[in-house]
Protein backbone atom coordinates (compact mmCIF):
# COMPACT_ATOMS: atom_id res chain seq x y z
CA UNK A 1 0.00 0.00 0.00
CA UNK A 2 3.09 2.55 0.61
CA UNK A 3 6.57 2.14 -0.34
CA UNK A 4 7.91 3.82 2.91
CA UNK A 5 7.28 0.61 4.57
CA UNK A 6 8.16 -3.20 4.46
CA UNK A 7 5.70 -4.54 6.59
CA UNK A 8 3.06 -3.16 4.61
CA UNK A 9 3.49 -4.57 1.14
CA UNK A 10 0.22 -4.85 -1.03
CA UNK A 11 -2.12 -8.05 0.34
CA UNK A 12 -3.92 -9.26 -1.72
CA UNK A 13 -7.95 -8.87 -1.66
CA UNK A 14 -8.49 -12.34 -0.45
CA UNK A 15 -6.27 -12.06 2.27
CA UNK A 16 -7.43 -8.55 3.28
CA UNK A 17 -10.87 -10.68 3.07
CA UNK A 18 -10.54 -13.32 5.71
CA UNK A 19 -10.22 -10.35 8.01
CA UNK A 20 -12.86 -8.26 10.45
CA UNK A 21 -11.64 -4.86 11.09
CA UNK A 22 -12.53 -3.58 14.55
CA UNK A 23 -12.42 0.46 15.65
CA UNK A 24 -13.35 2.11 18.81
CA UNK A 25 -12.19 6.10 18.73
CA UNK A 26 -11.36 8.48 21.65
CA UNK A 27 -11.97 11.93 21.35
CA UNK A 28 -11.14 14.87 23.20
CA UNK A 29 -13.38 18.20 22.70
CA UNK A 30 -12.15 21.27 24.25
CA UNK A 31 -15.29 22.69 25.66
CA UNK A 32 -16.17 25.96 25.25
CA UNK A 33 -16.33 28.33 28.36
CA UNK A 34 -14.83 31.58 28.89
CA UNK A 35 -12.18 30.37 31.66
CA UNK A 36 -9.84 27.38 32.10
CA UNK A 37 -11.18 24.38 33.75
CA UNK A 38 -9.75 24.69 37.37
CA UNK A 39 -8.54 28.88 37.21
CA UNK A 40 -9.82 31.82 36.00
CA UNK A 41 -7.36 32.17 32.79
CA UNK A 42 -8.89 32.69 29.43
CA UNK A 43 -9.77 29.69 27.70
CA UNK A 44 -9.07 31.37 24.02
CA UNK A 45 -7.00 30.09 21.14
CA UNK A 46 -4.33 32.17 19.22
CA UNK A 47 -3.33 34.62 22.29
CA UNK A 48 0.24 35.09 22.85
CA UNK A 49 2.33 32.24 24.02
CA UNK A 50 2.31 32.14 27.68
CA UNK A 51 -0.28 35.54 28.16
CA UNK A 52 -2.93 32.95 29.67
CA UNK A 53 -1.29 31.48 33.15
CA UNK A 54 -1.68 31.68 36.57
CA UNK A 55 0.11 30.28 39.51
CA UNK A 56 -2.90 27.05 39.29
CA UNK A 57 -2.46 26.35 35.79
CA UNK A 58 1.16 26.78 36.02
CA UNK A 59 1.54 24.06 38.63
CA UNK A 60 3.29 26.18 41.16
CA UNK A 61 3.39 25.01 44.83
CA UNK A 62 1.05 25.72 47.45
CA UNK A 63 -1.79 26.49 44.86
CA UNK A 64 -5.41 24.59 44.64
CA UNK A 65 -7.89 24.45 41.72
CA UNK A 66 -11.33 25.53 41.62
CA UNK A 67 -13.72 23.57 39.08
CA UNK A 68 -14.79 25.62 36.51
CA UNK A 69 -19.53 25.23 37.41
CA UNK A 70 -19.89 25.77 33.37
CA UNK A 71 -17.24 23.03 32.29
CA UNK A 72 -19.56 20.40 34.18
CA UNK A 73 -23.05 22.21 32.82
CA UNK A 74 -21.25 21.80 28.85
CA UNK A 75 -19.88 18.48 29.54
CA UNK A 76 -22.78 17.31 30.86
CA UNK A 77 -24.77 18.43 28.01
CA UNK A 78 -22.78 16.50 25.48
CA UNK A 79 -23.17 13.50 27.71
CA UNK A 80 -27.16 13.65 27.31
CA UNK A 81 -27.06 14.91 23.73
CA UNK A 82 -25.06 11.37 23.24
CA UNK A 83 -27.61 9.50 25.32
CA UNK A 84 -25.28 9.09 28.38
CA UNK A 85 -26.46 8.35 31.96
CA UNK A 86 -24.80 11.21 33.71
CA UNK A 87 -24.06 10.15 37.34
CA UNK A 88 -24.91 11.79 40.09
CA UNK A 89 -21.70 11.13 41.33
CA UNK A 90 -18.46 11.45 39.70
CA UNK A 91 -14.80 12.20 41.13
CA UNK A 92 -11.60 13.51 39.65
CA UNK A 93 -8.47 11.49 39.86
CA UNK A 94 -4.95 12.33 39.10
CA UNK A 95 -3.68 10.40 36.08
CA UNK A 96 0.29 10.87 36.98
CA UNK A 97 2.79 11.15 34.17
CA UNK A 98 6.00 13.16 33.70
CA UNK A 99 6.57 15.51 30.38
CA UNK A 100 7.35 18.74 29.38
CA UNK A 101 3.82 20.39 28.64
CA UNK A 102 2.79 18.83 32.18
CA UNK A 103 3.87 21.33 34.50
CA UNK A 104 2.47 19.98 37.87
CA UNK A 105 3.15 16.29 36.91
CA UNK A 106 -0.36 14.29 36.59
CA UNK A 107 -2.76 15.70 34.87
CA UNK A 108 -6.32 15.77 36.54
CA UNK A 109 -8.72 13.69 35.00
CA UNK A 110 -11.55 11.07 35.91
CA UNK A 111 -10.72 7.69 36.06
CA UNK A 112 -12.84 5.42 37.99
CA UNK A 113 -16.35 7.53 38.07
CA UNK A 114 -16.46 9.17 34.89
CA UNK A 115 -18.97 12.04 34.85
CA UNK A 116 -21.25 9.64 32.18
CA UNK A 117 -21.15 6.32 30.89
CA UNK A 118 -23.26 4.38 28.22
CA UNK A 119 -24.70 6.20 25.57
CA UNK A 120 -24.72 5.71 21.63
CA UNK A 121 -25.59 7.57 18.66
CA UNK A 122 -26.64 6.78 15.38
CA UNK A 123 -24.77 6.61 12.34
CA UNK A 124 -25.71 6.71 8.84
CA UNK A 125 -23.27 4.20 6.42
CA UNK A 126 -24.16 2.95 2.85
CA UNK A 127 -28.11 4.02 3.44
CA UNK A 128 -28.34 1.75 6.44
CA UNK A 129 -28.60 2.93 10.04
CA UNK A 130 -26.27 1.82 13.02
CA UNK A 131 -25.75 2.23 16.17
CA UNK A 132 -22.43 3.04 17.82
CA UNK A 133 -22.22 2.77 21.62
CA UNK A 134 -20.09 5.37 23.96
CA UNK A 135 -18.48 3.81 27.08
CA UNK A 136 -17.91 7.09 28.92
CA UNK A 137 -17.80 10.47 28.59
CA UNK A 138 -14.90 12.22 31.31
CA UNK A 139 -13.69 15.85 32.29
CA UNK A 140 -10.28 16.40 32.40
CA UNK A 141 -7.32 19.22 31.97
CA UNK A 142 -5.48 20.04 28.88
CA UNK A 143 -2.18 20.06 28.41
CA UNK A 144 0.01 22.79 27.53
CA UNK A 145 1.06 22.84 23.83
CA UNK A 146 4.76 21.77 22.73
CA UNK A 147 5.95 23.86 20.26
CA UNK A 148 8.90 22.47 17.45
CA UNK A 149 9.05 24.55 14.73
CA UNK A 150 8.75 28.19 13.50
CA UNK A 151 11.55 29.44 16.54
CA UNK A 152 14.94 30.71 15.50
CA UNK A 153 16.79 27.99 17.86
CA UNK A 154 13.58 25.06 17.03
CA UNK A 155 16.63 23.25 15.48
CA UNK A 156 18.13 22.97 18.96
CA UNK A 157 15.39 24.05 21.44
CA UNK A 158 11.32 22.95 22.18
CA UNK A 159 9.14 25.99 23.14
CA UNK A 160 5.95 25.59 25.36
CA UNK A 161 3.01 27.75 25.04
CA UNK A 162 1.14 27.27 28.17
CA UNK A 163 -2.02 29.04 27.21
CA UNK A 164 -3.70 25.50 26.47
CA UNK A 165 -2.38 23.92 29.88
CA UNK A 166 -6.39 23.62 32.08
CA UNK A 167 -8.26 24.08 28.91
CA UNK A 168 -11.38 22.05 29.71
CA UNK A 169 -11.62 18.91 27.86
CA UNK A 170 -14.47 16.16 27.23
CA UNK A 171 -13.06 12.64 26.28
CA UNK A 172 -14.89 10.85 24.64
CA UNK A 173 -14.87 6.94 24.48
CA UNK A 174 -16.76 4.75 22.40
CA UNK A 175 -17.32 1.16 22.73
CA UNK A 176 -15.37 -0.77 19.46
CA UNK A 177 -18.42 -1.48 17.20
CA UNK A 178 -17.11 0.34 13.98
CA UNK A 179 -15.64 -2.36 11.19
CA UNK A 180 -14.95 -0.06 8.51
CA UNK A 181 -12.87 2.98 8.26
CA UNK A 182 -15.81 4.59 6.53
CA UNK A 183 -18.18 4.00 9.70
CA UNK A 184 -15.36 5.80 11.73
CA UNK A 185 -15.86 8.75 9.74
CA UNK A 186 -19.18 8.66 9.93
CA UNK A 187 -19.25 8.51 13.86
CA UNK A 188 -16.87 11.38 13.99
CA UNK A 189 -19.05 13.30 11.61
CA UNK A 190 -21.77 12.70 13.37
CA UNK A 191 -20.37 13.63 17.00
CA UNK A 192 -19.05 16.59 15.84
CA UNK A 193 -22.12 17.66 14.18
CA UNK A 194 -24.23 17.05 18.04
CA UNK A 195 -21.15 18.76 19.86
CA UNK A 196 -21.39 21.88 17.47
CA UNK A 197 -25.87 21.74 17.45
CA UNK A 198 -25.21 21.82 20.96
CA UNK A 199 -22.70 24.59 21.22
CA UNK A 200 -20.29 22.23 23.40
CA UNK A 201 -16.94 22.96 21.40
CA UNK A 202 -16.05 24.82 18.00
CA UNK A 203 -15.05 21.30 17.02
CA UNK A 204 -12.29 23.24 15.15
CA UNK A 205 -9.90 20.16 13.86
CA UNK A 206 -6.75 22.43 12.59
CA UNK A 207 -6.77 24.31 15.79
CA UNK A 208 -7.11 21.30 17.93
CA UNK A 209 -10.31 21.60 19.89
CA UNK A 210 -10.79 18.74 18.35
CA UNK A 211 -8.50 15.61 18.63
CA UNK A 212 -8.92 11.91 17.63
CA UNK A 213 -7.24 8.32 18.84
CA UNK A 214 -8.27 5.31 17.22
CA UNK A 215 -7.40 2.12 18.48
CA UNK A 216 -7.36 -0.29 15.50
CA UNK A 217 -7.38 -4.38 15.78
CA UNK A 218 -7.87 -7.12 13.38
CA UNK A 219 -9.14 -10.61 13.65
CA UNK A 220 -10.30 -13.56 11.46
CA UNK A 221 -13.75 -13.05 10.32
CA UNK A 222 -15.89 -15.27 12.68
CA UNK A 223 -13.47 -14.88 15.47
CA UNK A 224 -14.94 -14.13 18.85
CA UNK A 225 -11.81 -12.86 20.59
CA UNK A 226 -10.98 -8.96 19.86
CA UNK A 227 -7.45 -8.88 18.53
CA UNK A 228 -4.56 -7.12 19.93
CA UNK A 229 -5.35 -3.42 19.31
CA UNK A 230 -2.82 -0.73 18.85
CA UNK A 231 -3.66 3.35 19.29
CA UNK A 232 -3.37 5.51 16.75
CA UNK A 233 -2.57 9.02 17.30
CA UNK A 234 -2.44 12.21 15.53
CA UNK A 235 -5.35 12.02 13.20
CA UNK A 236 -6.00 15.69 13.41
CA UNK A 237 -8.51 15.94 10.13
CA UNK A 238 -10.98 13.68 8.86
CA UNK A 239 -9.15 12.52 6.05
CA UNK A 240 -5.98 11.45 7.83
CA UNK A 241 -8.41 9.49 10.42
CA UNK A 242 -9.44 7.37 7.49
CA UNK A 243 -6.12 6.73 5.62
CA UNK A 244 -4.30 6.05 9.20
CA UNK A 245 -6.95 3.27 10.30
CA UNK A 246 -6.93 1.96 6.38
CA UNK A 247 -2.85 1.66 6.70
CA UNK A 248 -2.98 0.13 9.98
CA UNK A 249 -5.58 -2.37 9.20
CA UNK A 250 -2.89 -3.87 5.88
CA UNK A 251 0.22 -3.66 8.65
CA UNK A 252 -1.49 -5.57 11.05
CA UNK A 253 -3.07 -8.14 8.50
CA UNK A 254 0.68 -8.25 6.97
CA UNK A 255 2.37 -8.97 10.40
CA UNK A 256 0.08 -11.78 10.97
CA UNK A 257 0.14 -13.17 7.97
CA UNK A 258 3.72 -13.24 7.66
CA UNK A 259 3.09 -15.23 11.21
CA UNK A 260 4.27 -12.31 13.48
CA UNK A 261 2.21 -10.91 16.60
CA UNK A 262 1.01 -7.92 17.22
CA UNK A 263 2.15 -5.60 20.18
CA UNK A 264 0.04 -3.54 21.80
CA UNK A 265 1.51 -0.42 21.06
CA UNK A 266 1.03 3.76 20.54
CA UNK A 267 1.44 4.50 17.21
CA UNK A 268 1.82 7.71 15.28
CA UNK A 269 0.31 8.93 11.90
CA UNK A 270 2.77 10.20 10.02
CA UNK A 271 1.49 12.21 7.03
CA UNK A 272 4.25 13.11 4.68
CA UNK A 273 5.32 9.46 4.79
CA UNK A 274 1.89 7.93 4.84
CA UNK A 275 1.92 5.58 7.31
CA UNK A 276 2.27 4.77 10.81
CA UNK A 277 5.28 4.75 12.90
CA UNK A 278 5.98 3.22 16.51
CA UNK A 279 5.56 5.28 19.02
CA UNK A 280 5.98 3.57 22.40
CA UNK A 281 4.80 0.59 23.79
CA UNK A 282 1.11 1.22 25.19
CA UNK A 283 1.09 1.96 28.52
CA UNK A 284 -1.77 0.30 30.86
CA UNK A 285 -3.18 1.78 33.55
CA UNK A 286 -1.57 1.32 36.65
CA UNK A 287 1.83 2.70 35.35
CA UNK A 288 -0.47 6.15 35.40
CA UNK A 289 -0.23 5.70 39.15
CA UNK A 290 -4.31 6.77 39.28
CA UNK A 291 -5.88 7.97 42.70
CA UNK A 292 -8.41 10.38 43.75
CA UNK A 293 -7.40 13.99 43.21
CA UNK A 294 -7.65 14.85 47.00
CA UNK A 295 -7.45 18.91 46.02
CA UNK A 296 -11.37 18.66 44.68
CA UNK A 297 -14.57 17.41 46.36
CA UNK A 298 -16.00 14.79 44.24
CA UNK A 299 -18.18 16.26 41.18
CA UNK A 300 -22.36 16.01 42.57
CA UNK A 301 -24.86 16.42 39.62
CA UNK A 302 -28.39 16.89 41.54
CA UNK A 303 -31.77 15.67 39.40
CA UNK A 304 -32.97 19.48 39.17
CA UNK A 305 -29.59 20.37 37.48
CA UNK A 306 -29.53 17.39 35.55
CA UNK A 307 -33.40 18.01 34.38
CA UNK A 308 -31.92 21.82 33.93
CA UNK A 309 -29.67 20.94 31.39
CA UNK A 310 -31.77 18.80 29.45
CA UNK A 311 -34.53 21.30 29.49
CA UNK A 312 -31.76 23.52 27.54
CA UNK A 313 -30.51 20.78 24.95
CA UNK A 314 -31.45 22.13 20.75
CA UNK A 315 -33.15 20.33 18.12
CA UNK A 316 -30.70 17.81 17.82
CA UNK A 317 -29.57 16.96 13.83
CA UNK A 318 -31.37 13.85 13.42
CA UNK A 319 -34.52 14.46 15.38
CA UNK A 320 -34.72 17.91 12.90
CA UNK A 321 -33.72 15.83 10.07
CA UNK A 322 -37.14 13.85 10.97
CA UNK A 323 -38.91 16.88 11.38
CA UNK A 324 -38.39 18.24 8.42
CA UNK A 325 -39.42 15.21 6.29
CA UNK A 326 -42.28 15.28 7.81
CA UNK A 327 -43.37 18.79 7.90
CA UNK A 328 -42.03 20.29 4.69
CA UNK A 329 -41.80 16.91 2.41
CA UNK A 330 -38.33 17.16 2.15
CA UNK A 331 -36.21 14.07 0.94
CA UNK A 332 -33.57 12.34 3.27
CA UNK A 333 -30.96 14.07 0.77
CA UNK A 334 -32.68 17.26 1.26
CA UNK A 335 -33.10 17.44 5.00
CA UNK A 336 -29.06 16.38 5.41
CA UNK A 337 -28.20 19.05 3.62
CA UNK A 338 -30.20 21.42 5.17
CA UNK A 339 -29.40 20.85 8.93
CA UNK A 340 -25.33 20.21 7.49
CA UNK A 341 -25.30 23.22 10.08
CA UNK A 342 -27.63 24.61 12.94
CA UNK A 343 -27.85 28.05 11.57
CA UNK A 344 -27.78 26.81 7.65
CA UNK A 345 -31.36 24.28 8.97
CA UNK A 346 -32.62 28.13 10.93
CA UNK A 347 -32.24 29.80 7.55
CA UNK A 348 -34.76 27.45 6.20
CA UNK A 349 -37.02 27.39 8.59
CA UNK A 350 -37.37 31.37 8.89
CA UNK A 351 -37.63 31.70 5.15
CA UNK A 352 -40.52 29.00 5.26
CA UNK A 353 -42.03 30.56 8.31
CA UNK A 354 -42.39 33.65 5.48
CA UNK A 355 -44.08 32.07 3.51
CA UNK A 356 -42.67 30.44 0.66
CA UNK A 357 -43.06 26.74 0.31
CA UNK A 358 -40.49 24.55 1.79
CA UNK A 359 -39.72 21.91 -0.99
CA UNK A 360 -39.22 25.10 -3.30
CA UNK A 361 -36.42 26.73 -0.75
CA UNK A 362 -34.93 23.89 -0.19
CA UNK A 363 -34.25 23.21 -3.83
CA UNK A 364 -33.00 26.92 -4.19
CA UNK A 365 -30.58 26.79 -0.74
CA UNK A 366 -29.17 23.70 -2.05
CA UNK A 367 -28.44 24.29 -5.77
CA UNK A 368 -27.99 28.29 -6.46
CA UNK A 369 -27.35 29.75 -2.36
CA UNK A 370 -24.95 26.85 -2.08
CA UNK A 371 -23.16 27.46 -5.65
CA UNK A 372 -22.88 31.73 -4.95
CA UNK A 373 -21.46 30.73 -1.30
CA UNK A 374 -18.84 28.53 -2.61
CA UNK A 375 -18.26 30.77 -5.81
CA UNK A 376 -17.16 33.69 -3.71
CA UNK A 377 -15.78 31.39 -0.31
CA UNK A 378 -18.32 33.77 1.61
CA UNK A 379 -19.10 31.26 4.89
CA UNK A 380 -22.63 31.08 5.11
CA UNK A 381 -22.87 33.14 8.13
CA UNK A 382 -21.59 35.60 6.16
CA UNK A 383 -24.93 35.20 3.69
CA UNK A 384 -25.80 38.53 2.19
CA UNK A 385 -29.53 37.06 1.60
CA UNK A 386 -31.40 37.95 4.43
CA UNK A 387 -34.43 35.77 5.24
CA UNK A 388 -36.87 37.96 3.96
CA UNK A 389 -35.30 38.94 1.01
CA UNK A 390 -35.17 34.99 -0.13
CA UNK A 391 -38.48 34.62 1.13
CA UNK A 392 -39.86 36.98 -1.70
CA UNK A 393 -37.71 36.01 -4.30
CA UNK A 394 -39.10 32.25 -3.75
CA UNK A 395 -42.80 34.07 -4.12
CA UNK A 396 -41.85 35.31 -6.89
CA UNK A 397 -40.91 32.33 -9.00
CA UNK A 398 -43.52 30.27 -7.47
CA UNK A 399 -46.29 32.84 -8.62
CA UNK A 400 -44.92 32.60 -12.31
CA UNK A 401 -44.05 35.94 -12.53
CA UNK A 402 -40.33 34.84 -13.30
CA UNK A 403 -39.07 31.80 -14.94
CA UNK A 404 -36.96 29.09 -13.16
CA UNK A 405 -34.11 30.05 -15.51
CA UNK A 406 -34.44 33.74 -14.73
CA UNK A 407 -34.96 33.50 -11.52
CA UNK A 408 -31.18 32.14 -11.64
CA UNK A 409 -30.06 35.11 -12.89
CA UNK A 410 -32.18 37.24 -10.30
CA UNK A 411 -30.66 35.22 -7.33
CA UNK A 412 -26.79 35.73 -8.92
CA UNK A 413 -27.81 39.55 -8.79
CA UNK A 414 -29.26 39.56 -5.58
CA UNK A 415 -26.28 37.80 -3.73
CA UNK A 416 -23.56 40.30 -5.48
CA UNK A 417 -25.78 43.48 -4.66
CA UNK A 418 -28.12 42.54 -1.59
CA UNK A 419 -30.88 43.97 -3.95
CA UNK A 420 -34.72 43.23 -3.68
CA UNK A 421 -35.43 39.81 -5.98
CA UNK A 422 -38.83 42.69 -7.08
CA UNK A 423 -36.14 45.32 -7.73
CA UNK A 424 -33.73 43.30 -9.93
CA UNK A 425 -36.88 42.03 -11.79
CA UNK A 426 -38.45 45.62 -12.63
CA UNK A 427 -34.59 47.42 -13.40
CA UNK A 428 -33.82 45.09 -15.45
CA UNK A 429 -37.05 44.08 -17.66
CA UNK A 430 -36.86 40.67 -16.26
CA UNK A 431 -40.69 39.48 -15.87
CA UNK A 432 -42.70 37.17 -18.01
CA UNK A 433 -43.65 39.53 -20.47
CA UNK A 434 -44.38 37.08 -23.00
CA UNK A 435 -48.22 36.94 -23.53
CA UNK A 436 -50.28 33.93 -24.26
CA UNK A 437 -50.99 34.91 -28.12
CA UNK A 438 -47.09 35.01 -28.02
CA UNK A 439 -46.57 31.88 -26.74
CA UNK A 440 -49.29 29.65 -28.76
CA UNK A 441 -47.97 31.53 -31.76
CA UNK A 442 -44.17 30.22 -30.93
CA UNK A 443 -46.22 26.81 -30.46
CA UNK A 444 -47.87 26.28 -33.40
CA UNK A 445 -44.35 26.98 -35.58
CA UNK A 446 -42.62 24.78 -33.81
CA UNK A 447 -45.13 21.50 -34.04
CA UNK A 448 -45.20 22.63 -37.69
CA UNK A 449 -41.71 21.87 -38.32
CA UNK A 450 -41.57 18.85 -35.87
CA UNK A 451 -44.53 16.72 -37.58
CA UNK A 452 -42.54 13.81 -36.49
CA UNK A 453 -41.90 14.45 -33.33
CA UNK A 454 -45.72 15.48 -33.07
CA UNK A 455 -46.23 11.93 -34.79
CA UNK A 456 -44.43 10.04 -31.91
CA UNK A 457 -46.02 11.95 -28.79
CA UNK A 458 -49.50 11.40 -30.58
CA UNK A 459 -48.36 7.84 -30.46
CA UNK A 460 -47.97 7.31 -26.94
CA UNK A 461 -44.60 9.00 -26.31
CA UNK A 462 -45.39 11.15 -23.10
CA UNK A 463 -41.63 11.40 -23.67
CA UNK A 464 -41.55 14.00 -26.52
CA UNK A 465 -43.96 16.52 -24.94
CA UNK A 466 -40.44 17.82 -22.77
CA UNK A 467 -39.22 18.52 -26.37
CA UNK A 468 -41.57 21.08 -27.10
CA UNK A 469 -41.45 22.67 -23.83
CA UNK A 470 -37.97 23.11 -24.07
CA UNK A 471 -38.36 24.51 -28.00
CA UNK A 472 -40.71 26.96 -27.00
CA UNK A 473 -39.03 28.31 -24.08
CA UNK A 474 -35.76 28.72 -26.10
CA UNK A 475 -38.24 30.56 -28.47
CA UNK A 476 -39.12 33.21 -25.79
CA UNK A 477 -35.67 33.30 -24.50
CA UNK A 478 -36.78 32.06 -21.31
CA UNK A 479 -39.23 34.67 -20.28
CA UNK A 480 -42.15 32.67 -21.07
CA UNK A 481 -44.57 31.14 -17.76
CA UNK A 482 -43.63 27.41 -18.19
CA UNK A 483 -47.33 27.05 -17.09
CA UNK A 484 -48.90 28.68 -19.75
CA UNK A 485 -46.49 26.90 -22.05
CA UNK A 486 -47.60 23.89 -21.13
CA UNK A 487 -51.17 24.36 -21.07
CA UNK A 488 -51.21 25.83 -24.88
CA UNK A 489 -48.59 23.10 -25.75
CA UNK A 490 -51.49 20.16 -24.47
CA UNK A 491 -54.28 22.01 -25.90
CA UNK A 492 -52.66 22.43 -29.65
CA UNK A 493 -51.06 18.88 -29.68
CA UNK A 494 -54.19 16.85 -28.61
ZN1 LIG B 1 -4.56 29.80 35.16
Amino acid sequence: MTKSSSEAAAIVPEVLAKYETVIGLEVHAQLLTNTKIFCSCANRFGDAPNTNVCPVCLGLPGTLPILNKRAVELAMRASLALNCTVHEHSRFARKNYFYPDLPKGYQISQYELPLATNGWIEIDHEGAKKRIGITRLHLEEDAAKNLHEGFSESATKAYIDYNRCGTPLSEIVSEPDMREPEEAFAYLTTLRQIMLYTGISDCNMEEGSLRCDANVSVRLRGAKEFGTKVEVKNLNSFRFLQKAIEYEVERQIGVLESGGRISQETRLWNQDESCTVSMRSKEKAHDYRYFPEPDLLPVHVSDAWREEVLRTLPELPEAKRARFMRAYGLTPYDAELLTASRAFGDYFEEVVQLGAPGKAVANWMQTELIRCLNDSKTPFIENPISSSAFADFVKLVESGKITAAVGKKVFAKMFETSRSAADIVAAEGLGSQVDESAIEQAAREIIEKNSDNVAKFKSGNEGVFKFFVGQVMRATRGQANPQAVNDILRKLLS
